[in-house]
C-alpha cells in the first residue's frame, strides 16, 4: 500500500524541527529512520499531514561519555551502538543486545529515539532503557523535561512523549563496579522481534548478589523490571534452589498472552529459562570468569 499525502520538510536544526512539530498542531511526525513509521503509513495506521525528517539534525546525532556512563544522542543509528568501542567497554550488555535488534539494513537506518518511542513490547532498546535505568530527555515549546525509563513506557506502542514533544538525548548513568551483565532472546527466526527476552545486571560480593537488575520483554504491553524476582536473588548466592525460586518470581510476575507465534504459556515458561541462563552467565561476568 502507499501512504496518504503529506507535506514534507527537512529541518537542520532542533529549534526549526520544535516549531514544525508545533505548528502541524498534533498532525505532524517527526520522522527518524523511518523503520516503523513507514511501514504503519504504507498500511495507513498512521496519516500525519507533516513528516518533519530529522536526519540532518547533527545536533541529534552523538554518543559521548559522561560520569562513567553515556550521553546518546536520539539520532544515533543501532549500527553505531552496536559497533561502538565505547559502549562496549561501559554497557557491554547493550552491545550484546544491539545484534539482536532486526536486520544489518535496518540497524543502520534505525535510531534510538525512534525505537523507544514508537515503544514495540518486543523490542530491544526499550527493555535496555529500562535495565540500564535511562534517563530520557524530551523537548517542546513548553521546555525540556527528563523521563525517568520507568514512566517511559506507558502501554504497547505508546511512550509518554507527548505530540509536540522531540526526544533528544538519552543517558544512561555508569554501572556499579564489577558489575556482571547478559542478555539473551528466542526470536523464531534470525532478526524477528522476540517472543521473549531477559537482560540482568548484577554484582557479586563474596559468593552473594548485592545489586541485581532483572528486565524482560516480549511478555508484556511493555518492557518490564521484576522487582520482586531481584529481590529473591539479592544477598542469595548462586545455587540452583536459588535459581529456582528465581525462576518461580519470573514466571509469577508476567501474564503474556497468546498470539501466532508462541501461546501465553509458552512464553512464560521461556522468560523463566532464558532467566535462569541470563542470571548464571552475568554472575559468572562479574566474579570475572567468562
Ligand atoms: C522488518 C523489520 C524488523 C524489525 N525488527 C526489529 C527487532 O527485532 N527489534 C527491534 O527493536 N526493532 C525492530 N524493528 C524496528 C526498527 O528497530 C526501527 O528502526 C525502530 O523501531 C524505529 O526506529 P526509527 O529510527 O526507524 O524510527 P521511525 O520509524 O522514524 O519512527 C518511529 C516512531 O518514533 C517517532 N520518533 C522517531 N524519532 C523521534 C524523536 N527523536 N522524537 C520523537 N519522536 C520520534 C516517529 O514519529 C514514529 O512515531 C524492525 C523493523 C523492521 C522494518
Amino acid at each position: 500500500m502507499k501512504p496518504s499525502q503529506f507535506n514534507y520538510v527537512r529541518p537542520t536544526t532542533l529549534d526549526e524541527a520544535i516549531a514544525a512539530l508545533a505548528a502541524a498542531n498534533g498532525d505532524g511526525k517527526i520522522m527518524a529512520g523511518g523503520q516503523s513509521l513507514m511501514p504503519m503509513m504504507n498500511f495507513r495506521l498512521l496519516s500525519p499531514s507533516l513528516l518533519i525528517d530529522i536526519n540532518r539534525i547533527k545536533e541529534l546525532d552523538f554518543l559521548e561519555e559522561h560520569e562513567g556512563g553515556l550521553r546518546i544522542g536520539a539520532l544515533t543509528r543501532h549500527h553505531t551502538l552496536e559497533t561502538s568501542a565505547t559502549v562496549n567497554r561501559l554497557f557491554p550488555v547493550l552491545t550484546e543486545t544491539m545484534a539482536h535488534v532486526a536486520h544489518l539494513a535496518i540497524r543502520n537506518r534505525g535510531t534510538i529515539g525512534g525505537s523507544i518511542t514508537h515503544a514495540d513490547p518486543a523490542a530491544e532498546l526499550p527493555l535496555m532503557m529500562l535495565l540500564l535505568e535511562a534517563r530520557i530527555t524530551a523537548v517542546s515549546p513548553r521546555g525540556k523535561r527528563v523521563i525517568e525509563a520507568p514512566d517511559f513506557f506507558v502501554a504497547a506502542l505508546t511512550s509518554d512523549v507527548q505530540e509536540d514533544e522531540i526526544v533528544t538525548e538519552i543517558t544512561l548513568p555508569a554501572l556499579p563496579a564489577g558489575a556482571g551483565s547478559a542478555f539473551e532472546e528466542v526470536a523464531r527466526r534470525s532478526g524477528d522481534f522476540a517472543l521473549a527476552a531477559v537482560g540482568v545486571v548484577l554484582t557479586v560480593e563474596q559468593g552473594r548478589a548485592t545489586h541485581v537488575r532483572i528486565g524482560v520483554m516480549g511478555v508484556g504491553d511493555t518492557p518490564m523490571r521484576l522487582h520482586d524476582a531481584e529481590a529473591v536473588l539479592m544477598g542469595q548466592a548462586c545455587d540452583e534452589q536459588t535459581l529456582d525460586a528465581v525462576v518461580a518470581a519470573v514466571r509469577a510476575a508476567v501474564q503474556p498472552d497468546g498470539d501466532l507465534h508462541a501461546s501465553g504459556d509458552y512464553r512464560r515458561h521461556l522468560v523463566g529459562v532464558l532467566a535462569r541462563r541470563v542470571v548464571k552467565t552475568a554472575w559468572s561476568r562479574a566474579e570475572g570468569q567468562v
